[in-house]
């Protein structure tokens, strides 16, 4: 048996019956770390843990007494004395933390190339970007460097990069899992989530790692649940929502034939596919920037080199840029024309939403509009590395849950299929994609490496 292609829910099975004790599972996974990380640089910080289910966290998630750098080299000596609420609800599961992985500086970025620490490589083609921010979590989840991951969520960073190395990428509804030790860039956007082998597997996170905990003012009451009845219950009946807008210029063809023939597959299995209409998601990418960049201006205030030692030199460009383009529109006499502006459209793009989720269950479409890129096509080009996006920011906008799952190859590189649900209907998302996952093998592809 090959222990580092398991699946959680398959290594769990495993360690009930005994084949194997904990002890080889870490030894397993730190053996193939040793060997590929130098390769892939997925890991920024390596634990020697012998016991536990090994799981990778994107550093931008407090670890106690495990450097947390938020891939920034401003808080390259930062120790945090507590933990993430995650965290603390993963090692009551009997998960243990194996590595704190690379993305972009205060996850800033689509690509990796933002991190402090160098990039991370693409498990399926090491001259292409892993996608990002949670670029590090996706790639050790694909060259099974972990059993699973953690990444976060602020405008696409945990489906875009599951999308770009093939792997299962989950945002959750804005408030189901406490953002309490996650190193905030933008509050009202953020968002931790699971990065898994599996649709069974992120659902499994999703109910370990949800749920309030006093410290997180946005949480609802309620915790996730699995059920498994709904979970396997198949789609037929259930009402799917293509929305015209996802399918126009500037998506790769051959990403949409692989998407259109996703659709065709869930059609099959019985699903009701209904065209829907979001007028306003052209103007979704603006809008993010303006609220995004204006929230991590504050957020990115108390780095003032008092608290954690080093200075606001130490921020790279990218943040140094977001900084400046917040302060801008939070400013006395353009607030009205940027800010205030923004939040009023980003209102019309939760309307687009809410009538499209009248007529649909689940709303569905790619996740990014092209395959993992080379190095280095965006970097010049700041406007085309945001356009990239384009179909994950709406989600952060209105806060409801949306997937990334493996569905084809472009070029030998991984598509993702994106599916979208109601507020507070992660289960919904869940089933559908629990559904196309049964009914095709892409999840079994691995990369070679
Ligand atoms: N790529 C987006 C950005 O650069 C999203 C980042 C994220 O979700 N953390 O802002």
């Amino acid at each position: 048996m090959n222990i580092t292609q398991l699946t959680l829910t398959e290594t769990i099975e495993a360690l009930k019956r005994k084949e194997f004790p904990e002890e080889d599972l870490n030894k397993a996974y730190l053996e193939r770390i040793k060997d590929l990380n130098p390769k892939l640089n997925a890991y920024l910080e390596i634990v020697e843990s012998k016991k536990g289910i090994p799981a990778a966290i994107k550093d931008v998630i407090s670890t106690r007494g495990i450097k947390t750098t938020a891939s920034s080299k401003i808080l390259e000596n930062y120790i945090p004395p507590y933990n993430g609420t995650v965290i603390n609800k993963l090692l009551e599961q009997g998960a243990s933390i194996i590595g704190k992985t690379n993305h972009d500086e205060f996850a800033m970025g689509s690509s990796n190339e933002n991190s402090a620490y160098g990039v991370v490589k693409n498990p399926w083609n090491i001259s292409k970007v892993p996608g990002g921010s949670s670029g590090g979590s996706a790639a050790a989840v694909a060259a099974d460097l972990c059993v699973f991951a953690l990444g976060s969520d602020t405008g696409g960073s945990i489906r875009q990069p599951a999308s770009l190395c093939g792997v299962v990428g989950f945002k959750p509804t804005y408030g189901t899992v406490s953002r309490y030790g996650l190193i905030a860039m933008a509050s009202s956007l953020d968002q931790i989530g699971p990065m898994t082998k599996s649709v069974e597997d992120a659902a499994l996170v999703m109910e370990w790692i949800s749920g309030p905990d006093g410290y997180d003012a946005n949480m609802s009451s309620e915790k996730f649940k699995v059920k498994n009845e709904k979970l396997q219950s198949g789609i037929r009946g259930l009402k799917i929502g293509v929305p015209s807008e996802y399918f126009e210029e500037g998506l790769d063809p051959k990403v949409k034939q692989v998407i259109q023939d996703a659709i065709k597959k869930l059609e099959e299995l019985g699903a009701e596919i209904v065209e829907v209409s979001l007028p306003h998601s052209q103007y979704a990418v603006a809008v993010y920037y303006i609220l995004m960049s204006s929230e991590v201006s504050s957020n990115l205030a108390r780095f003032d080199g008092i608290r954690y030692g080093k200075g606001r030199d130490q921020f790279g460009a990218e943040a140094k840029r977001r900084i400046m383009l917040g302060t801008y529109s939070l400013s006395s006499g353009y607030w009205d024309d940027y800010y205030a502006q923004a939040a009023k459209v980003r209102t019309l793009v939760k309307q687009d939403f809410e009538k499209a989720y009248q007529k649909v269950d689940v709303i569905i479409g790619p996740v990014s509009p092209t395959v993992a890129w080379d190095f280095g096509a965006k970097l010049d080009d700041p406007l085309a590395m945001y356009l990239s996006d384009i179909y994950t920011i709406p989600a952060n906008l209105t806060g409801i849950p949306g997937i990334s799952l493996p569905c084809g190859f472009v070029d030998d590189l991984p598509v993702g299929l994106h599916i979208l649900g109601k507020f507070g209907d992660d289960m919904t998302v869940l089933q559908t994609a629990y559904a196309y996952e049964q009914a095709t093998d892409w999840r079994k592809e691995k990369p070679k490496l």
